[in-house]
């Protein structure tokens, strides 16, 4: 992690950097770069000794200007207003990318959910979903799971909200287990859309993925499920980390064992068809032919970047390359799938449990698969269609273009209130 950068600077020069190939105005641009509000609030919640504990929490609603507000809800030690912000607007440009009728929306409370007990995690988030309540609602603000949380966090949020509001309305909250209302596929989706987002991009520039090799970095819900499926797509996983560090075998190993050395351990460290421990700055610069970058934000600054010699990357995190290393990795030639491509298989399948949830009628995994997988493909034609039109040589800025410029049609079109 590089904490130096502060990844709500590095959306607005994003944003910025796209600007300059659009025929959208500075005062849109400018609007473009904020949310357009930011809940910061503190949760006090009783601990299982009887104590009291705060803790603090955010929700940005950056852009609703395409539909309702849509993101998770994050626990983690180094959450932030910034973060926060940050990651929100990435979710704006996500569902644009993908062209789905929502918004973008993000929030998170600032803890180590490792240190606490399930029914003290249980106050917690149902006192968070007492707070959002105003705020969210399925026309208005949908959040969904992201880092640490899960389906138990969206059921209590569902649960909460349905009672306060008397209602039943499962759509308020994607992410659920199936029993709640969640659908088929949603678990895989990100790590499901981060390959074939990876394997659109060896097609286009030509190479071949059977037998290709991949490191992953980060073993949780993206990167584990990203490894899986690579793997059966004939690519060879040769390298995986998580936060106690990394596992290497040159030959490949299999991804699925690894999963469960993991769950039976904790870590992917120690797991039998490794041949070697490594760290985890060794597998991002490992001599591999993909890269999925599956933990955090900032997991690659400059000076890791220059050591990168992956020929291709696949975000599944957000945010894991800095501005100042996704120009070293440009510069290299290294084709860069952007976080608000690649992993937009989550949003995507929230999508469609949403519209399930409305509809009250509920689909197969076949289906929300086949629908994933053309949501994807369309989304990477229109980045490559703006990558060659605008001549560019960054992938991100060629999806922000397309992004920016649905957000910006959407909000001239309706024109401005009051
Ligand atoms: N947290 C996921 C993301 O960053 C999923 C968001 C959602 O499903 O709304 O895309």
């Amino acid at each position: 992690m590089a904490p130096d950068v502060n990844p709500f600077e590095s959306l607005q020069s994003q944003v910025d950097e796209a600007a300059t190939h659009l025929d959208v105005e500075d005062d849109v641009i400018e609007r473009l770069k904020h949310p357009e509000r930011v809940l910061e609030t503190n949760l006090t919640v009783e601990q299982d000794d009887g104590t009291l504990e705060r803790f603090k929490a955010f929700r940005s609603q950056f852009n609703g200007d395409r539909g309702p507000y849509k993101g998770g809800i994050r626990y983690h030690p180094h959450v932030s207003r910034d973060e926060v912000k940050a990651l929100s607007g990435w979710m704006t440009y996500k569902t644009a990318i993908v062209d789905i009728p929502l918004g973008g929306g993000k929030g998170g409370i600032i803890i180590d959910p490792a240190e606490y007990s399930e029914s003290e995690l249980e106050r917690l988030t149902r006192t968070f979903a007492k707070e959002l309540r105003p705020m969210i609602g399925e026309d208005r603000d949908i959040p969904a799971p992201d880092v640490n949380t899960g389906q138990r966090e969206m059921n209590w949020i569902k649960d909460t909200y349905e009672d306060l509001e008397n209602t039943t309305e499962p759509g308020v909250i994607t992410g659920k287990n199936l029993a709640s209302g969640g659908s088929e596929g949603r678990v895989e989706a990100t790590g499901r859309s981060t390959v074939i987002a990876a394997r659109e991009a060896f097609d286009y520039l030509g190479k071949d993925l059977e037998g290709a090799t991949v490191a992953v970095q980060g073993y949780g819900n993206a990167g584990w499920i990203a490894a899986k499926l690579i793997d059966e797509m004939g690519a060879t996983v040769i390298a995986a980390s998580d936060s106690s560090g990394g596992i290497y075998n040159p030959d490949g190993f299999d991804p699925v064992a690894a999963k469960h050395h993991k769950n039976e351990t904790g870590s992917v460290v120690g797991y039998e068809e490794s041949q070697e421990e490594i760290t985890n700055e060794d597998v991002l610069t490992l001599d591999v032919d993909l890269l999925i970058p599956a933990a955090l934000e900032n997991a690659i600054n400059r000076d890791l970047a220059e050591d990168v010699t992956a020929d291709v990357i696949s975000e599944a995190a957000n945010g894991p390359l800095t501005p100042e290393a996704d120009r070293v990795l440009e510069d290299k030639g290294c084709f860069v799938i952007p976080d608000i491509l690649a992993n937009a298989g989550g949003v995507t399948v929230s999508y469609f449990e949403w519209v399930q949830n409305r509809q009250r009628f509920y689909w197969t995994e076949e289906r929300v698969n086949n629908e994933l997988e053309a949501i994807i493909v369309e989304a990477f034609d229109a980045l490559v269609e703006s990558y060659e039109e605008h001549d560019l040589d960054n992938p991100r800025t060629a999806a922000y273009v397309v992004a920016i410029e649905r957000v910006a049609n959407a909000f001239e079109e309706a024109g401005t209130f009051p």
